[in-house]
């Protein structure tokens, strides 16, 4: 449960992005040196500029220096100075701020993600464990910027239960926020790495038994039933790009996306888009087939089905991974439902994607995702097929081929 948006930053800026920008920075470096009286616009001179304006042109290393001393002739106003101490009280603020907002973000994906994944367990074969609807954490959690940040939200060196969701089966009284994990199943638990190992048995046999010290300093002990859920963790990317992706094992959503999504019913159309990637066995497939191009486009690429320019990706290839992401949009509307998530609003969802991002409107066959009208019209077809099964009370089962 390591909050890997506060821990690690992941680059998924496409390389042409990347080129577009130093042409244009190029272009204008050279608009802006061919006349070099402009470098700091007309707005800046003042009357000892204009001397030194005609030195520009004679003496070039001059003009570089007369540019620097022109820049005190801005008017300059006299501040309130803030003492250190005010800036590092601020910037301790600044920090339990981040990593309150982190939590919650990541807390949201969790909670929608754990819905998903009990709802869609007999959809992940063999990749399925036992769920207890707790989220637990210690101050360890965390990267060392944000030690002094996680003790300002109350986490020390134990092991504390952060979240708790409300669906699950417990003994009276029940697992709190705020409790402290000392013992699982007679193991005890000191750091996160305990608390993991031991985990390791009730997450096969889907019970435990948990020895805590409550707020109230109080000890307690608690029997918790778990729920069968597929095995993936979701985790949370600090980055601004709309972006999704899974990796097999884990999915990954950017903050760029939950602010996207406007609902929980919108991430629950993201999660379980990813998940069904993972359930499907497709990062499996392109891992064995060694398509390592298309796994590139995959994590670049986009959930949002805009197209990278299909560097990474042969044709082929391309036309293997459309397939997929039609697949993955197909079962991730079938976890939603069965999780209890509106449906209708998925093509609309998908409008949203085409209007920030219009490259992706057009039919593109080099692009690794169906264009957003392609993805609207067909989630419009799956609507009607899941909510015809609903009305009949027929199980939600997808079709397979
Ligand atoms: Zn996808």
């Amino acid at each position: 449960m390591v909050l890997a948006g506060l821990s690690r930053q992941r680059s998924t800026s496409p390389s042409p992005t990347l080129s577009v920008l130093v042409v244009q920075m190029s272009v204008w470096f050279s608009k802006r040196s061919s006349s070099s009286s402009y470098l700091i616009g007309p707005d800046a001179e003042c009357p000892k500029e204009r001397l030194k304006m005609n030195l520009y042109k004679r003496f070039g290393l001059l003009a570089a220096v007369a540019l620097l001393f022109s820049l005190g002739c801005a008017t300059r106003l006299s501040r309130p100075e803030s003492d250190n101490a005010a800036v590092e009280t601020e910037r301790r603020e600044q920090l339990k701020l981040a990593l309150t907002l982190a939590l919650d973000r990541q807390i949201r994906v969790w909670r929608v993600g754990n819905k998903l994944r009990r709802a869609g367990a007999d959809l992940c074969g063999n990749d399925v464990r036992y769920t207890f609807g707790f989220f637990a954490l210690d101050r360890q959690t965390f990267s060392e910027e944000y030690q002094k940040a996680a003790e300002d939200i109350g986490l020390g060196p134990r092991v504390r239960i952060w979240e708790v969701l409300p669906e699950f089966e417990s003994s009276e009284p029940e697992l709190r926020k705020n409790d402290e994990i000392v013992e699982i199943d007679g193991n005890p638990v000191s750091d996160f790495k305990s608390f993991e190992k031991a985990m390791k048995g009730p997450f096969k046999v889907g019970n435990l038994h948990m020895n805590l010290i409550r707020e109230s300093g109080e000890r307690s002990s608690v029997w918790l039933k778990g729920a069968l859920a597929c095995d993936y963790r979701a985790a949370v990317l600090s980055e601004d790009v709309v972006n999704a992706f899974a990796d097999g094992q884990n999915v990954f959503i950017t903050t760029g996306m939950l602010r996207f999504t406007e609902s929980d019913d919108e991430l629950a159309l993201v999660l379980g888009h990813e998940f069904s990637h993972n359930a499907l066995g497709h990062v499996k497939q392109l891992k064995a087939q060694s398509l390592g191009g298309l796994l590139l486009d995959l994590a670049v690429g986009v959930f949002t089905g805009v197209n990278t320019g299909g560097i990474f990706s042969q044709l082929g290839r391309v036309a293997f991974s459309q397939e997929f992401e039609a697949d993955s949009d197909y079962m991730g509307l079938y976890m939603a439902a069965r999780a209890g998530y509106e449906i209708r609003i998925a093509p609309n969802f998908w409008r949203r994607m085409a209007v920030e991002h219009p490259g992706s409107i057009q039919k593109n066959y080099m692009a690794t995702h169906p264009s957003t009208p392609e993805r609207a019209a067909a989630l419009k077809e799956s609507v009607g097929e899941i909510e015809d099964k609903l009305r009949h009370g027929r199980p939600l089962t997808p079709q397979y081929k």
